[in-house]
């Protein structure tokens, strides 16, 4: 089973979207599992404090090293990843959600105000990780984008894992047009080829529309694709 740990303010919106449909059946299965660490559960005063104003002055709040120290150690799984969500972290994308998908384990922590205290980054190993040049309020969507990502690459999740091989990023290109019932609509006809019953043409077509949707799109990601 591959496993997930979060940690978060606001215990109550997970598992949220990703209790749904196929997601929510493989939880059932126990393909994969999600333990909701409520960070101020570890805070010590009768306040439950969890933050404090930054040193040096400025706006916000700071998440407190040693109130998110005790969630993490309460919680500590052997050799698993811990990551922060943080606009300053490694991006992620369809690359590093296969490598967390290989992972036994992996807890989330999920920021809010200004972010938490630096020190505990570099004392618990904390790799940061981001999901796109923009600032959220907190982690907790970045942790949804990252865990469904990463949940539908699990093997049974999806039941059909042939799908997840011709997907947008997997061979390095942005996926071709998809089309089903009606054959006609709005006086628009479904490209010819995908009736023809013909697999090899239809795989040349879907090819050499996944090659000029890139180009045209992705710059970025054509370069890397032509000097593969
Ligand atoms: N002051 C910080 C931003 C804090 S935003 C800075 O400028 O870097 C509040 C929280 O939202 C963060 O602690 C983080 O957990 C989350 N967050 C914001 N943007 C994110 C992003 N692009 N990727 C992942 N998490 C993000």
């Amino acid at each position: 089973m591959w496993k997930s740990q979060i940690f978060t303010l606001y215990p109550e919106v997970f598992p949220g979207p990703l209790n749904k449909g196929l997601y929510g059946k493989a939880l059932g299965k126990k393909l994969w599992s999600l333990k909701v660490n409520n960070i101020r559960d570890a805070a010590t005063d009768k306040h439950k404090t969890v933050d404090d104003t930054p040193y040096g002055g400025g706006t916000g709040m700071v998440l407190k090293a040693d109130i998110l120290a005790n969630a993490l150690d309460n919680n500590k799984v052997k050799g698993e990843r811990i990551f922060y969500l943080s606009p300053r972290g490694k991006k992620f994308d369809q690359k590093f959600a296969l490598e967390l998908s290989k992972e036994k384990s992996i807890s989330l922590i999920c920021g809010h105000f200004e972010g938490v205290d630096e020190r505990i980054l570099s004392t618990r190993n904390i790799e940061e990780i981001s999901i796109g040049d923009f600032v959220l309020s907190g982690g907790e969507t970045a942790a949804f984008v990252i865990l469904d990502s990463i949940l539908r690459l699990l093997p049974g999740v999806l039941g059909n894992e042939k799908s997840i091989n011709d997907e947008s990023f997997q061979n390095g290109l942005l996926e071709y047009p998809q089309y089903t019932k009606p054959q006609i609509w709005e006086k628009k006809s479904v490209p010819e080829v995908l009736l023809s019953g013909d697999h090899n043409k239809i795989k040349d077509w879907r090819l050499s529309q996944s090659e000029a949707i890139t180009r045209d799109r992705r710059p970025d990601l054509w370069q890397k694709y032509k000097n593969n």
